[in-house]
């Protein structure tokens, strides 16, 4: 649709495009250029605070031609959200160009100006690989389309002397090359070459063995021996080992204490990859994206059982920078490459902090002299039929803005104490940051303030208020306390809500379905199967999963038995169905346990997951958070299962009763029916309790959150239940369902209810 503020000059007129999305510092400016000149249009295009303007002027049939033919052409890396065209006065100029920035407005929203890392792009690739390339094995290489941006930025303006690239001085053919409007590295900031770019260098014993592509071929060929090598990565350290060797993943786990939690596996190739997991068309799409998130996708069994131990799952990805797509070409072509830190610490970011913190997990260690200026892990999705779900958002996606559908002051929130991450808003664009962790590692609160610091200096605002969880004992809340700015309490699970109604630009009432661990309530309680009518404001609890007791306190979440032995004795069944609990001192204390109201009992249905787990038999040796509901996952059949039995009771809130449910597996188990066949009812059973508490609304929109829609088999199945009795669903596809979205959440409401509060003002 072409808005005309003037007419036409015969055959012949100029056009002015406003292009939304994410267009800057993707190679974008380039590829108009190639467009236009190719069209023989003249005119010039920019980056402005908002995006890309661009004036066209020409033909009329190459004018109507030019967006589709962008559209086509648009570097991979690039999102166009919308296109506004109008038609301008004709300036008869000649020649297309690229024309400067203008300079930045103080104190504007600058962050949207910041892409993401991005993995070497195709063309790269190939001149990686060329030998007649001057940038021939130059584990540094990048262009407009590819290569490190959010990692590498001190500052904005997003120029190279605002990142850590600004001690390479350019050497002639790189600044030519920098300077050229059709090429492919005109504006690049991380312009490098091996004449005048960073330097690998192989460190062992803490001194330098060798340097250049000799480091690069010999840490290949140790990783290939069966060593664990740290290497610097685009956001981080990570530690690499052959995955097909059972002797190094095992090595790689005891090093870093990590004995269960799942590895992912980088392929040399997606040739590589289809060996080792099921991928689809959709699935190979997100391998291959710049992005290039682990890929959580089912597994075909062949790697080293050690890399994802009881999972029918397996994370993929293709290597993400130069340096590793070296390193996966010259040693193993599968290896697993994880987060350089011991169990849940943040990844290391300095040489230093390297040497000192993976110093005797790794002994050797790839490094280079470009800094890294701001830590982000790898990100994780996870497939499934209504495309990814997003696990763990950082490296390739942050610091991607998303658009709420409210706009207020600034706001800072800061997210939940696990899995946490922190959101700014201002302007009405929300950044969530990278994925920073579990703020009970004293490293991660270190992790937890530079990320705010960061988010701020990029965004150039401070913020007007802090939203924050209703615990007062996450690390995240007393921050927010201590910080003497204006608070926001949101409760946990209306922040789940409010983060899936947030990333679909949705503010309107939903009834909410937050099923995850637990999380502090409206009422001090702890919650978590939570049936909810919420809008972006406001949430009324309609109803919950029955409380299950946390029988021993934090020891239930780590011992899944325990639940299981609340459950049964809950559903008035005996506890001769835990054989490898059935001692009667461990029966009479759990006995003991409950009789007393201490601890208080949760509704989580993550909880529910856990003791159903362990009734099944799995999840009984547990070491990391939701590893028995994901092992209960794994373990159920793929087939159409019925639900068993629930009861719903009560009104405002009601309760999702599952004694009925607990009663029939224990009769079930007692007739030796097989557990997977069990493991996929139960699946069945939750996406069956959610329709029935839906009834009890009139709304019509559900928002499925929380932990326990990771779960690819429980997500596709309430979904497609809802969807088949008229509801409109909405499940996350731009931030996690777990804890790792809160913030944004909390975001939204903060931006909601301060902007209510100062219209109600005027
Ligand atoms: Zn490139
Ligand atoms: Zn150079
Ligand atoms: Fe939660």
């Amino acid at each position: 649709m072409v808005a005309r503020m003037e007419g036409p000059v015969g055959d012949r007129e100029r056009r002015a495009l406003r292009i939304r999305g994410v267009v800057q510092g993707v190679g974008f400016r380039p590829a108009i250029y190639r467009v236009a000149d190719a069209l023989g249009l003249a005119g010039f295009v920019q980056n402005d605070r908002e995006g890309v303007w661009v004036e066209i002027e020409g033909g009329i049939a190459e004018l109507d031609r030019f967006t589709g033919d962008l559209e086509r052409c648009a570097p991979p890396a690039s999102r166009i959200d919308c296109i506004e065209t109008m038609v301008i006065e004709a300036r008869r100029d000649h020649g297309f160009r690229i024309a400067e920035s203008p300079a930045p407005v103080a104190g504007s929203h600058a962050a949207a100006a910041i892409p993401a890392d991005l993995a070497p792009c195709e063309d790269c690739l190939r001149e990686l690989g060329d030998p007649e390339d001057r940038r021939y094995r130059y584990p540094f290489i990048n262009c407009t389309a590819c290569g490190p941006r959010f990692t590498i930025v001190r500052d904005v303006p997003y120029d190279r002397s605002k990142t850590t690239m600004a001690p390479f001085a350019m050497c002639a053919a790189c600044l030519r090359e920098y300077g050229q409007p059709a090429n492919r590295r005109f504006h690049a900031e991380p312009n490098a070459c091996p004449a005048c770019g960073p330097q690998v260098q192989l460190v062992a014993g803490g001194k330098v063995e060798l340097e250049g592509d000799r480091a690069v071929i010999a840490a290949a060929a140790a990783i290939a021996n069966g060593a664990i090598v740290a290497i610097k990565g685009a956001g981080g350290f990570v530690l690499a080992a052959d995955a097909t060797s059972e002797a190094a993943v095992m090595r790689l786990r005891q090093r870093k204490r990590r004995l269960h939690k799942p590895f992912a596996v980088m392929g040399r190739s997606l040739e590589h990859l289809e060996g080792i997991a099921a991928l689809d068309d959709a699935t190979r799409k997100i391998v291959c994206s710049p992005h290039r998130p682990i890929v959580l996708v089912p597994s075909l069994g062949v790697v080293a059982p050690a890399v994802a131990p009881g999972l029918a799952d397996i994370g993929v990805y293709l290597p993400p920078t130069p340096l590793q797509h070296l390193l996966l070409a010259d040693g193993p072509p599968l290896q697993v490459m994880t987060s350089g830190n011991v169990a849940d610490e943040p990844i290391a970011r300095t040489d230093a902090e390297a040497f000192e913190r993976l110093d005797g997990i790794a002994f050797l260690f790839v490094i280079h002299d470009r800094e890294i200026h701001t830590r982000a892990d790898d990100s994780v999705v996870r497939s499934s039929s209504r495309g990814p779900i997003p696990i763990r958002r950082a490296r390739g996606i942050v610091p991607e803005s998303i658009t709420l559908p409210v706009a207020g002051p600034p706001v800072l929130a800061v997210g939940g104490h696990e899995r946490n991450t922190v959101c700014l808003v201002h302007g009405g664009q929300a950044v969530l940051s990278q994925h920073i962790g579990d703020l009970d590692h004293p490293e991660s609160d270190t992790f937890f303030r530079e990320a705010i610091a960061h988010l701020q200096e990029l965004a150039g605002v401070e913020p007007e208020a802090i939203a924050h969880d209703l615990h007062p004992d996450y690390r995240s809340t007393r921050w927010a306390l201590a910080s003497h700015l204006p608070l926001v309490a949101v409760q946990h699970h209306h922040a789940h809500v409010a983060s899936c109604l947030a990333e679909h630009g949705r503010s309107e009432r939903v009834i909410g379905v937050a099923f995850d661990g637990t999380g502090l309530g409206d009422d001090a309680e702890l919650w978590g199967g939570e049936i909810l009518d919420a809008d972006l404001g406001t949430s009324h609890r309609l109803g919950h999963l029955r409380a299950i007791a946390l029988a021993g306190g934090e020891a239930a979440i780590r011992e899944p038995w325990r639940l299981a032995a609340a459950a049964l004795i809950d559903a008035g069944e005996s506890l001769d169905l835990l054989p490898y609990v059935s001692e009667r001192d461990r029966a009479r204390r759990i006995r003991a346990l409950l009789a007393t109201s201490l601890p208080a009992p949760a509704t989580g249905a993550g909880r529910w997951f856990d003791a159903v787990a362990a009734l099944l038999g799995v999840g009984r040796d547990i070491s990391y958070d939701g590893q028995a509901a994901a092992q209960l996952e794994a373990l159920a059949a793929p087939m159409d299962a019925s639900p068993f039995e629930i009861a719903i009771s009560g009104a405002d809130p009601f309760e999702i009763d599952l004694r009925p449910t607990i009663c029939e597996i224990a009769r079930e188990l007692r007739q030796d029916t097989a557990a997977p066949i069990l493991a996929a009812r139960f699946h069945a059973t939750v996406a069956f309790a959610i329709l029935e508490a839906c009834r009890r609304s009139a709304l019509r929109t559900v928002a499925l959150t929380g932990g326990c829609f990771q779960n690819r088999r429980l997500l596709e199945q309430t979904a497609a239940l809802l969807e088949g009795n008229g509801y409109e669903v909405l499940v996350h596809r731009r931030v996690p369902p777990n804890d790792g979205g809160l913030a944004l959440g909390q975001a939204a409401v903060a931006s909601f209810r301060l902007a209510a509060r100062s219209s109600s003002c005027v």
